[in-house]
Order: C-alpha cells, then structure tokens, then sequence
C-alpha cells in the first residue's frame, strides 16, 4: 500500500482500535468521537492533498516504484531538499501552520534516521537494519506517527533510577529471545489517539547517565499493541461551528500521557536497547535534528505568514493601521517572517551532501532558528492580543447573529471600518482562536516547548557555538593598539 488516502487512514484508525481514554472514558471509534473527529479530518485532507497535487506531494518509490509521500523522500540534491520543503509547507497551508504534527515532522524522523543509521550498530547490527526497514516500511505504507521522548514529571533533580519509584517512566523490564518488555510512563504524544504507531525515543536535549541505561530506549509499535493506553487531555476542540471556533474545531491535535503496561516490543522494532550513551548522541548523530528542523523552520514560516496576516487584516479592520506603535508592531511580526525565511534560505542554499549521500541543510542557520522561535512566538501573541483589545472579547457567536432581534444589533453595533459586524466578529475569532481560547494557549505553549525545554537548548546553543573566533577578533585587535600607544586616529 503506497500513499494513502483520507479515507484510507481514517479506515485503518476505525480498525484499529487503539486503547484511547479521554474525559473519564475509553474512546470507541475516534474517527466518530466529538473530541478527535475534527481533527480526523483535517488529517484526512492532509492525505487527500497527496492525490490534489500530486507532483508535489509524491514521489516514486525507489524500491517498489509506487507513489509514495515526498515527505519520505530522502533528499540527494538541492532540488530533492526544495520538493520536500514545497510539500512540507503545502501541508502547513492547510492549518495555517497551527497542526505542529502534520505527519511530514516524523517523516523527516523516520527517513534520517532510515539513511543514517550506523550509530545503532554500535550495539548490534541488527538495530541499524531495523532502523533501515522501518523507513521502507513507514514510506510504503504511509504510515502516521506520534512519539514520545520525556519520562513524567516527578522530581527533575534527580536522574531515573534515583527516583522514589524507580518505575514510573518507561523502563526496559526484561529481554527475550524475541523482543523486549518495556512498562511505565512516558509524556508527552501529541496526536497520540489518532495515528497508526508511536515512536519511542530519547529526549533531544536531556541527556542520560549510564545508571538510566534501563530508561534508554529506542523503539516502534503499533498503537494498538495490547498493554499501550494514550491517556488523552480534555478536548479543546468544543465542537462549535467553524466560524465560531475557525482552528479549534479543526486542529485540535490532542495530546496524551502514554502507559505501557509490560508491552512486547519484537527485536525487528528496536533500535536503542538500554544504552545511554547511544540515546544521547541520537538525534545529532543520524541527522534527524537537522531534517526535523528542516520541517519545523519551513513549517514556522507559513506560521508566522498566517499571523501577519492575520494582524494586518485586524489593524485594517478597526482603522488603527496608521498609529506610530502599531505599525511598530507589525514591522516586529513582517521582521520575524523575514529573518525565518533567511535562515531557511541559507538553510538549504549551504545544504551538504553527508556521508550517507544525503543532502543536508545547514545546521548553523536551523539551530538559530529554532532556539529563535520559542522566543519570538508569545511576543507575536501578545502583539494581536494588545491590538484586539476588547474586540477580543466582543465575539458573540454565530448563533447570535442569527437571532432575528439581537443578530442587527451585532451586526451594527459591531462594524467596522469597512466590514459588517458579521464579518469583523469573524475575523477577531480567528485572532482569538489563534492565541487566547484553550486552543491558542496550547499554540504557544507548544511552541515554547517544541524542541525542549528552550533554557536547555539555549545553554546547548552557547555551549556548542563556535566562539574562539570572535574572542581571537577582539584580541587581535586589542594586540593591534598595543602596538601602537600613541595612535591618535589618523
Ligand atoms: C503542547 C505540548 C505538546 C507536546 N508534545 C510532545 C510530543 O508529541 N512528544 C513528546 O515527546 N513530547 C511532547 N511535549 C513535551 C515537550 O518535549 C516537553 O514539554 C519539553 O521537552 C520540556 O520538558 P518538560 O515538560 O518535561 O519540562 P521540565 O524538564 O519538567 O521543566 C520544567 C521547568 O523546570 C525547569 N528545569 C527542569 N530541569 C531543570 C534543570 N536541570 N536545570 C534548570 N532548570 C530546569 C525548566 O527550565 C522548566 O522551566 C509536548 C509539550 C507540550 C507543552
């Protein structure tokens, strides 16, 4: 089975018959649940846009020869690196970059780490075929993903093994001769109800010491592997009419602490088995940070394309668009898109080819941008929500537009500059949705949070930063005045 459909995938989920649970109850059929339904959806159209456009979203497979998802295609010229970005932010467009886990993020995963795979041969062979398989396996069959990388949350002073329940995160309980048992938590699988399997991996930015060995895992099972629960969040998704609610009634991805309750992992899905030192170098290591970065860099600039648009339709709309300080902001947000489609240009413009032959953008201007936009996103919600003001929370609903006696009176007594009440409250929705209802807190929570703990990364970012440069710079110049104590400038 090649690239699928939207009705494809949401067969498979019907059939599948993950363990979700979710506001106090397990989940039948998510594809008809009130909190996943939407989304389903809107993952639907992501897959039917493979077929829309297909010389955009496919590729043939180079080894069955069928039409696979560009997204799985590992890239071996600048022109590869492009396609993938085009389908990339083609699939963004869709949610206006407000889906963070458009299935192309652990593509970008699956494919690096498919290619790049000789550090998980350190243990055994066997791990780097596995690796190698899977990606075949995922690009054939298309399949969608979560992951899951953060052990729960109970005391971060101390390592795993250190804790008062050494058994709480997901540990490795026993190896057989066909697979492993794993049992424990982990946090934290956005879009863990309602795609075909979960990767397992270690966190990109909190290393391991070799006493959490049993914590050091690398591996894949389907999400309906008896033992695996997804322990989902409250829905934000109110299932309100799009107009009321233009994101939360569509993208509403969903996030879940994940139980494994003694699961079989077969030895054909691992590939870290109890070895932290392997787990740490993992992401660097396979290129997976790079591509992934790739993919959430390209994803942010439709992102920030969204929110711009978004601020300049409301300056518009309520006449303030010529105001010193607000024109001030909105050069802050045209600025933040500039400088992101800059590093995703020299990103791909300074691509190289790595060892595996993969082409490989440039990590140097990836890395500033990701540990970038964490910090640039809540100022860019913060800028809509001080220029919504009460508009932001002068947003009846649909339904009250729709009442024969109060519905003129909103539509008049909400005008705008050059819109209808109608038609400004609709507008101010999006803007609310965006960044003040449950669904737009999650958005920049998320983006804080994306990549890590953004402190960490940039401790990681300073630690790992080429400064001797710089600092012989300053000392070559300094050397220079040395030389001469009497230059007057001249
Ligand atoms: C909306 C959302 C969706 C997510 N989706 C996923 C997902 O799909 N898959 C997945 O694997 N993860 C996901 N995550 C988890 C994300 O990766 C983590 O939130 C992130 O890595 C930070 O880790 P933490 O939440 O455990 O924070 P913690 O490490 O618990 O940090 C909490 C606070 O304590 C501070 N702190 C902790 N330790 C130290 C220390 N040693 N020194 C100094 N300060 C410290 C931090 O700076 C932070 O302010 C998601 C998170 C969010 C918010």
């Amino acid at each position: 089975m090649p690239a699928k459909t939207g009705a494809e995938y949401k067969r498979r989920l019907k059939e599948a018959g993950n363990n979700v649970y979710i506001h106090g109850e397990r989940v039948d059929d998510p594809t008809e649940h009130p909190a996943f339904k939407n989304v389903i959806d809107s993952m639907a159209a992501l897959y039917d846009r493979q077929f829309d456009k297909p010389s955009k979203m496919l590729y043939q497979s180079p080894t069955t020869n069928e039409q696979v998802g560009m997204t799985f295609k590992q890239p071996k010229t600048l022109e590869d690196l492009v396609a993938r970005r085009e389908a990339i932010q083609e699939w963004a467009r869709i949610s206006g970059g407000m889906m963070g886990r458009s299935p192309d993020y652990l593509n970008a995963e699956v494919m690096a780490m498919g290619v790049a795979n000789d550090l998980f041969a350190e243990d055994d062979p066997m791990f780097a075929e596995n690796a190698r398989n899977y990606y075949e396996y995922a690009r054939e069959n298309d399949i969608s993903l979560t992951h899951t990388l953060i052990h729960p949350q109970v005391n971060r002073a101390k390592a795993q093994s250190e804790q008062k329940d050494a058994n709480v995160a997901l540990h490795l309980k026993e190896k057989q001769k066909d697979g492993i048992i794993v049992d424990g938590v982990r946090l934290l699988a956005t879009q863990g109800g309602i795609t075909d399997e979960i990767l397992v991996f270690p966190s990109t930015v909190k290393p391991a010491g070799e006493s959490d060995d049993p914590y050091s895992l690398a591996f894949v099972v389907p999400n309906n592997t008896p033992g695996l629960k997804f322990l989902s969040r409250e829905s934000f998704d109110q299932n309100k009419s799009t107009w009321d609610h233009p994101l939360s009634s569509r993208f509403e991805e969903g996030d879940a602490i994940v139980h494994f309750d003694n699961v079989f992992v077969p030895w054909e899905k691992v590939f870290v088995c109890g070895n932290s030192s392997i787990c740490n170098r993992t992401f660097l290591e396979t290129n997976a940070v790079k591509h992934m970065s790739h993919q959430v860099i390209a994803k942010n600039v439709v992102k920030t394309e969204f929110i711009l648009g978004t601020v300049l339709k409301l300056m518009d709309s309520i006449g303030i668009d010529k105001f010193q300080h607000v024109q001030d902001k909105g050069t802050e947000i045209m600025l933040n898109l500039e400088t992101m489609k800059s590093h995703l240009f020299r990103a791909e413009q300074n691509a190289k080819l790595d060892k595996w032959g993969t082409i490989t953008p440039d990590f140097e201007a990836l890395n500033a941008a990701r540990n970038w936009y964490p910090r640039i996103y809540p100022r860019m919600t913060e800028i809509i929500r001080i220029l919504g003001a009460s508009g932001l929370m002068g947003i009846p609903t649909e339904a009250d537009f729709d009442h024969e006696e109060i519905g003129p009176i909103l539509n008049r007594g909400l005008q705008a500059k050059n819109l209808e009440g109608y038609e400004r409250v609709h507008l101010f929705r999006l803007a609310w949705d965006m960044t003040m209802s449950a669904f737009g807190n999650r958005q920049t929570h998320y983006e804080y949070y994306f990549f890590g703990d953004p402190i960490k990364m940039g401790m990681s970012y300073f630690d790992s930063f080429e400064k001797d440069q710089y600092k012989q710079y300053v000392d070559d110049f300094l050397a220079e005045t040395k030389k001469n104590k009497n230059f007057a400038g001249v």
